[in-house]
């Protein structure tokens, strides 16, 4: 279980976001309130994805370690201040390796992209799929774990053209099906719009008139906080959301 979110929306500090909030992502990296598929901390490393300015390519920062015992985030987070964020504390799942580039967020260009959830039948379940893409890709993969798969199968259908939410919901669609049980909560970004599938694992959004907050789980009670019912797909902007049913074509 690994905890993730996206923000877009007027200019917030990384310590708003990310060390503030009563059910922080911080906080969450220890105690994490929902509980519901197993694991209890997410102490496997993290990163933080953010765009400095509009226009740019995002920086991203990532460590292998728990985010509370980084002391280089937490100066970073009090004087970087961005527009678009994503981030993420990773909980390994069981056989793949603890490692900085294991950790999300995955970075191409423009795009920030992270995974909550497990396939099923690693690896072998993945060999039609993965046997599809470029052998180069398949040599360059970030680390050995599903997430970094998943990445290279969502990438190769945004290299190719393919509409954001299109490339997330036909990659959870597929490997739903080559990997049946799978967990697939996707979050996909280029700053201006963000994607997120339901497949597993909870995800919550809180909207304002000028923002929209996409997370595993609320941090903190605001009433505004809705939960995403399972099987559905978000895409939104800062000031639109839409969901549609993840298998809707
Ligand atoms: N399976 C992924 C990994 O090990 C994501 C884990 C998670 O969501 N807890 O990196």
């Amino acid at each position: 279980m690994c905890r993730h979110l996206v923000y877009l929306g007027p200019p917030v500090t990384l310590r708003e976001l990310l060390f503030d909030p009563p059910a922080s992502l911080v906080r969450q990296s220890w105690a994490p309130q929902d509980m519901r598929r197993g694991g209890s901390i997410n102490a496997d490393g993290f990163g933080v994805g953010w765009y400095s300015s509009d226009g740019d390519d995002p920086v991203r920062y990532r460590r292998a370690q728990p985010i509370w015992s980084d002391p280089t985030i937490a100066q970073l987070a009090g004087v970087t201040r961005a527009g678009a964020i994503l981030a993420a504390v990773r909980s390994a799942t069981v056989g793949m390796p603890v490692l900085e580039s294991a950790a999300a967020p995955f970075l191409e260009g423009r795009w920030l992209f992270s995974h909550n959830g497990a396939v099923r039948g690693w690896p072998d379940s993945m060999a039609p799929l993965a046997g599809a893409l470029p052998v180069r890709d398949l040599l360059t993969l970030d680390a050995a774990t599903d997430s970094a798969l998943l990445w290279a199968l969502v990438r190769h259908r945004l290299r190719a053209g393919v509409e954001p939410g299109r490339a997330v919901a036909e990659t959870v669609v597929a490997v739903a099906r080559a990997a049946p049980g799978s967990r697939l909560n996707l979050l996909l970004t280029d700053g201006h719009t963000a994607v997120a599938s339901v497949a597993g694992h909870s995800l919550s959004i809180r909207r304002t008139p000028t923002s929209v907050l996409l997370a595993s789980e609320p941090h903190d009670d605001d009433p505004d906080w809705q939960a995403v019912p399972e099987g559905q797909l978000v895409v939104a902007t800062a000031t639109e959301a839409r969901t549609c049913a993840l298998l809707a074509d």
